[in-house]
């Protein structure tokens, strides 16, 4: 019998399968509790469920984790980028970042990207596929079990490779279990998917109870230069009407990143722009500079542009946050690692 993979199960799935197992409520909370708040890898472990239920699950299905191909640390402010494997043999990268005591893991939502932006060497390196809710769930599990210190809360971004909604089911399922009770138990506050900004999948989000907050890569203040930087990106305006009706239905502010790329999209008239785009509305902008790669034809802003362009946007913005370099060094947002050491994978990986 080929077995089941109980993290890829929602948790109705979970409990109606167990429920034909002949067990009875209390048993899909308590597994769950095994899965992603103990983060164990056997049913022999479960001690609270009797030994021949755990000899049954181990018969028909499959606790599944991501394997740690390498790692690298950053110099400049201590965050770590790990690169994992999947059962199937592929990359996928995933960062922990620590600030002033928070501890914020950024994930990945597909291996690689098929949305191409111009700025990104994850769009750079082409796209695999989606990843399934348990890969998703994994990176979690993974930082949870090493990396993250005990009893002390942490945040998930949506940030690292790959285009969430692109891959809707499976990050609804993930979401489903990362707020659950008996899952992981982060609320809204906790979780942020990053997103291009597909009005559809927004429109569709915001209808259901998941619970996290919402980032939009606008990156440009008009739909010439949002084009050029981001080929597969909507319009600016059903963009942000999407966005703006998240934030409504969920009583919430949604955040609009913009990559300040030199030459391209940091001109005060932009800055003006994107004040006058986002004045008045449930939104806050989060302004990041380039982080430059090898092969990417665009440069870092400078320090006064940057400066210049804050100058303009800060009196006539709602909340301006920038973010300082979080492993500028390591490439903590764009997919370098991976990219790289899939090329010299089959030389040097066994
Ligand atoms: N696909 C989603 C999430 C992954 S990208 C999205 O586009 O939002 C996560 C963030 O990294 C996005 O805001 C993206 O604009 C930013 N990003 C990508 N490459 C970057 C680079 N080289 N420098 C700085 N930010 C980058
Ligand atoms: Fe994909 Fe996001 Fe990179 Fe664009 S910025 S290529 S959507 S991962």
């Amino acid at each position: 019998m080929r077995k089941t993979n109980i993290k890829n199960l929602s948790i109705e799935e979970l409990s109606s399968e167990l429920q034909k197992l002949g067990e009875q409520r209390y048993r899909a909370p308590q597994l769950l509790k095994w899965l992603y708040q103990k983060a164990t890898s056997s049913f022999v472990e479960m001690t609270n469920i009797p030994m021949e239920l755990r000899t049954l699950l181990d018969e028909r299905y499959t606790i599944t984790s991501l394997q740690r191909v390498e790692s690298v640390r950053s110099s400049i402010d201590g965050s770590q980028k790990f690169l994992l494997e999947t059962g199937d043999g592929s990359l996928i990268e995933a960062v922990l970042m620590k600030a002033r005591g928070v501890q914020t893991i950024c994930i990945s939502s597909q291996v690689g990207c098929p949305l191409g932006c111009r700025f990104c060497r994850t769009g750079d390196g082409g796209f695999k596929r989606n990843l399934e809710s348990d890969e998703i769930l994994n990176q979690v599990l993974f930082f949870k079990s090493r990396h993250l210190e005990r009893n002390r809360r942490f945040n998930i971004v949506f940030m690292g490779m790959g285009e969430p909604f692109l891959n809707l089911g499976n990050i609804e399922k993930s979401i489903e279990i990362l707020n659950a009770i008996d899952g992981f138990a982060l609320g809204q506050k906790r979780i942020t998917i990053s997103t291009i900004g597909i009005p559809e999948a927004i429109l569709a989000l915001s209808e259901t109870d998941l619970k996290f907050s919402l980032a939009i890569s606008l990156n440009a203040t008009t739909d010439r230069v949002r084009r050029e930087i981001m080929p597969e990106a909507d319009d600016i305006v059903p963009t942000l009407a999407a966005a703006e009706e998240f934030a409504r239905a969920r009583k919430t502010i949604v955040t609009l990143e913009y990559v300040l790329i030199s030459g391209v999209n940091e001109d005060p008239a932009d800055a003006q722009r994107l004040a006058g785009i986002t004045r008045g509305r449930p939104f806050k902008i989060n302004i990041i500079p380039f982080n430059e790669w090898d092969g990417c034809p665009y440069k870092s802003p400078t320090e006064e542009n940057l400066e210049r362009f804050l100058q303009v946007l800060l009196p006539k913005a709602p909340t301006v946050t920038v973010r300082r370099s979080q492993g500028g060094d390591i490439n903590a947002a764009c997919g370098q690692l991976s990219l790289r050491r899939a090329s010299e994978r089959k030389r040097d990986l066994s």
